[in-house]
């Protein structure tokens, strides 16, 4: 299985980082993790065919992690795509992306797709089935307005992916991330606290607990940025690619 980092910044741009999406493929899937608002440049950037993608998990409403979706569906519908998509995310997902296409493009939402749309809202610790990918969200913790905030674990082909998506610190990314093969974690900040975010050393206090086999911190404010190279973590780059 192959994952590769087709943005892995913050909201602000970071370090010149693209918004958050990744992108996993293997014999029997294809799918993105987060669509943020440059994704779909930075898809083309590193020649995903989008065609292919069956299934986007969104973790919450914010800009940086959802606004990519509107372009994304407006460059489907002009490269005559007519493969099914199935957009999955928290509750409340339909009316968010009806409005985000609205406002970015008037009447898109309203337009009638080429292709089958299947948008599904997630329960909390419901795991549910989109082909040979098993989702199962956590909730998390990010603050009032953009949520409900979920982090997934995702299970497909005998492998665990798990992505804490944006969060302050809360006891569910213990199971959501207990064991797996690749943790994906926010790292905004290297000790500071900063309300609704996870700093390194924080998670670094749980991560005896978590004993995920591999991790790869992500969402990086320039305070991390500029501790990267003393660090003894692995962290996300625009464009790695990580054999699972
Ligand atoms: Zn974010
Ligand atoms: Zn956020």
């Amino acid at each position: 299985m192959r994952l590769q980092f087709i943005g892995c910044g913050d909201a602000f741009g970071s370090g010149g980082r693209s918004n958050t999406c990744f992108h996993v493929a293997s014999e029997g899937a294809n799918f993105l993790i987060d669509c943020g608002a440059s994704s779909l440049p930075a898809l083309k950037r590193f020649g995903i065919t989008r065609d292919d993608i069956d299934l986007i998990l969104i973790t919450h409403f914010h800009g940086d992690h959802f606004a990519g979706l509107p372009f994304l569906l407006l460059d489907a519908q002009f490269t005559r795509r007519t493969r099914p998509l199935t957009i999955v995310g928290p509750k409340g997902i339909e009316t968010r992306l009806a409005l985000v296409r609205e406002a970015l493009f008037e009447n898109s939402s309203k337009t009638k797709q080429r292709f089958d749309l299947r948008l599904v809202a997630l329960e909390p610790k419901v795991t549910a089935s989109f082909g040979a990918v098993n989702v199962t969200p956590f909730p998390v913790v990010h603050g009032e307005s953009g949520g409900p905030f979920l982090a997934y674990r995702i299970e497909t082909e005998g492998r665990v992916i798990a992505y804490t998506a944006d969060t302050e610190w809360t006891e569910t990314l213990i199971p959501l991330g207990r064991d797996a093969d690749l943790l994906i974690a926010e790292a905004y900040t290297y000790d500071r606290e900063v309300k609704n975010h996870l700093s390194l050393k924080t998670l670094e206090a749980h991560l005896g607990e978590i004993k995920p086999k591999r991790l790869i911190l992500t969402h990086m404010s320039d305070d991390m940025l500029a501790r990267l190279d003393a660090l003894d973590y692995e962290a996300a780059s625009d464009g790695l690619v990580i054999d699972i």
